[in-house]
């Protein structure tokens, strides 16, 4: 029987709308990259609006086969036990809320996850990690914010020999970098699988879970000027399609 490609399922971002006829306007969206980027590697895109009922979160990932957290802005610090520092962007507390829901949930039904920057973080805090706030020359060497444009490379990341991975990307690469937070105390259950050369953590992944990989980077901004990035991508894709047999 033919069960078609896998179903990845996006999480979303929020905005509101600040001026204009349609000032106050709450809006849920993604990039376009990540849907380009689950296209190409040969998975079924939905996306999944931040909703708020576990029920209703828990059907958003039954029909799917993967779920690839996206980026976006900072998590409640409350969700590691810390106040905000100064320096906290601003939060969104029902996205925090979903995207820990579809992780646990995820995890507890085995279906492979790839999280993306912000989502490296969730998967983190989900498993009971905490994250640095706001990295200052005091923690990194390295500019690790505001490396723009998106598809430019500019920091280099060693990653574990032995780590998934590492099976998938090599043991270093060049990275783009848009992140003022990372991942500070590993939870337990994940390992560190890549570091920048300032010892940041740049990528997480599951000690058991077939498929639960986080990336601090953007790799899906990265696919025109690095073609080997892909491979994360379809990694992930070809583990949601082998998750569901
Ligand atoms: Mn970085």
């Amino acid at each position: 029987m033919d069960v078609g490609k896998a179903v990845i399922g996006i999480t979303t971002n929020q905005f509101t709308t600040e001026n204009g006829i349609m000032a106050g306007a709450k809006r849920q969206f993604v990039s376009d990259a990540y849907v380009q980027a689950v296209s190409a590697a040969g998975g079924v895109p939905l996306l999944l609006p931040i909703i708020t009922s576990q029920a209703a979160i828990e059907q958003q990932l039954a029909v799917v086969d993967g779920l690839l957290l996206s980026g976006g802005g900072d998590a409640q610090p409350q969700l590691f036990n810390e106040e905000p520092a100064w320096e906290l962007g601003r939060v969104i507390p029902e996205r925090d809320s979903h995207e820990l829901a579809l992780v646990r949930r995820a995890l507890a039904v085995s279906k492979p996850i790839l999280a993306i920057c912000r989502g490296c973080q969730m998967l983190n805090i989900a498993l009971g990690g905490t994250i640095h706030q706001h990295l200052s020359a005091a923690e990194a060497f390295i500019q690790h914010d505001q490396q723009s444009p998106g598809d430019y490379a500019g920091h280099t990341i060693t990653i574990e020999m032995g780590s998934k991975l590492a099976s998938i990307l090599g043991t270093s690469v060049l990275t783009n970098s848009f992140h003022h937070q990372a991942v500070k105390a590993v939870a337990p259950g994940l390992a560190v699988s890549a570091r920048a050369k300032d010892g940041i953590v740049e990528a997480i992944e599951h000690r058991t879970a077939a498929f639960a990989v986080g990336v601090q980077w953007h790799p899906e901004l990265l696919l025109a000027k690095q073609p080997g990035m892909i491979e994360l991508f379809t990694a992930f894709v070809n583990a949601a399609y082998q998750s569901r047999r």
